[in-house]
């Protein structure tokens, strides 16, 4: 089978698994264990961030930062398809007890006049505005990415209305290695960072939460009271550690893939819109005698896994998992429909 459903269907491969094999461990929430310890540091040194913690997932990342940031009854300004409005189980308001104020962005993407639009005024009807949330790259933005510029004209709204500012990086290294971009410049302007090891970097296990030290220190004991203090981790730290040593600049291979099968699926009548393919992600729309779910079955008998995301979009996701050949096979199925 070719999975193209999800960059988190990525398997270690041998040498990560040596890695994590080979790593020393100890009791975590005792602070303990030498491989956390080593891949906390490392990513926060990456993106020039003083502290960095890891955890399960990235839906426990982003709502470990939310719940830091807010207070109960707060405001959390994001794009309408943000993962975390829409796709973390109702966790804003289950874990934070905030409400959302979700903004029709441009694929994923907010900007800083909506962003400005979005905050309430100081009046007691008005729930308090407190955190604005980006997405980078933007998953059901089709994996698209923002121009640092625009991060940066949110962070000036962000300090001049006291607004703490959170990324979801689940693909941050997506939009890094594809814009070629500098990821001290994101730690410089986010009060807090969340990055996937388990999806395109291709560990099996894990995503970071990155900050100042007082904010991970806070974010530890909400990790805690989340459940997700873990013992002996660090064999799947090690992992992390080798895809963040390893694993970044072949990204590119999985954007060039992208592409080409983008440019595949455009020839076929029955392809209607595609968006535009900026990093690993494709989503296209189905048309003529297809359905989402017809065109992923016939895909399936070609032992192509794809993934319907409505009724007309269907979703495919490249990743290290997904080789050259693969994609010249799919290509040649693609022809063939
Ligand atoms: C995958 C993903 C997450 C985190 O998902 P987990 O499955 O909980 O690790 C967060 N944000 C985005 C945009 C994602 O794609």
């Amino acid at each position: 089978m070719i999975d193209y459903r999800s960059d988190t269907f990525t398997k270690p491969t041998q040498p990560m698994l040596e890695a994590m094999f080979r790593a020393d461990v100890g009791d975590d929430v005792f602070g303990e264990d030498p491989t956390i310890n080593k891949l906390e540091s490392l990513a926060a040194e990456i993106f020039g961030m003083q502290a960095g913690l890891f955890c399960p997932s990235g839906t426990m990342t982003n709502q470990i930062a939310i719940k830091c940031h807010t207070q109960p009854g707060d405001e959390v300004v994001c794009d309408k398809l943000s993962h975390v409005y829409m796709y973390e189980g109702g966790g804003i308001a289950f874990n934070s007890g905030c409400q959302v104020k979700p903004i029709e962005g441009d694929r994923g993407k907010i900007n800083a006049g909506q962003v400005n639009a979005a905050i309430n005024p100081d009046d007691v009807h008005k729930p308090v505005t407190r955190l604005v949330s980006v997405e980078n790259t933007a998953n059901r933005g089709g994996g698209s990415c923002y121009n640092f510029t625009d991060l940066q004209k949110i962070k000036d709204v962000c300090l001049k209305n006291n607004l703490k500012y959170h990324l979801d990086g689940a693909r941050i290294f997506n939009a890094i290695v594809e814009k070629k971009e500098n990821p001290k410049d994101y730690g410089k302007i986010f009060d807090s960072i969340s990055v996937c090891l388990s999806k395109g970097l291709g560990a099996p296990v894990g995503s970071l939460l990155l900050g100042s030290n007082d904010f991970i220190h806070k974010a530890r004991r909400v990790r805690k009271v989340f459940g997700g203090g873990m013992r002996q981790a660090g064999y799947l730290a090690a992992a992390g550690i080798f895809a963040l040593e390893n694993n970044i600049d072949r990204l590119n291979t999985d954007h060039l893939h992208a592409k080409k099968i983008a440019e595949a699926l455009l020839k076929k009548s029955f392809v209607g819109k595609i968006m535009p393919v900026e990093t690993n992600i494709i989503i296209f729309e189905v048309t003529e005698n297809y359905t989402a779910k017809s065109l992923a079955e016939i895909f399936k008998k070609h032992n192509i896994l794809v993934i319907p995301i409505s009724e007309t979009q269907i979703r495919m996701v490249l990743h290290l998992g997904v080789t050259e050949k693969m994609v010249d096979e799919t290509i040649s199925v693609i022809e063939t429909l």
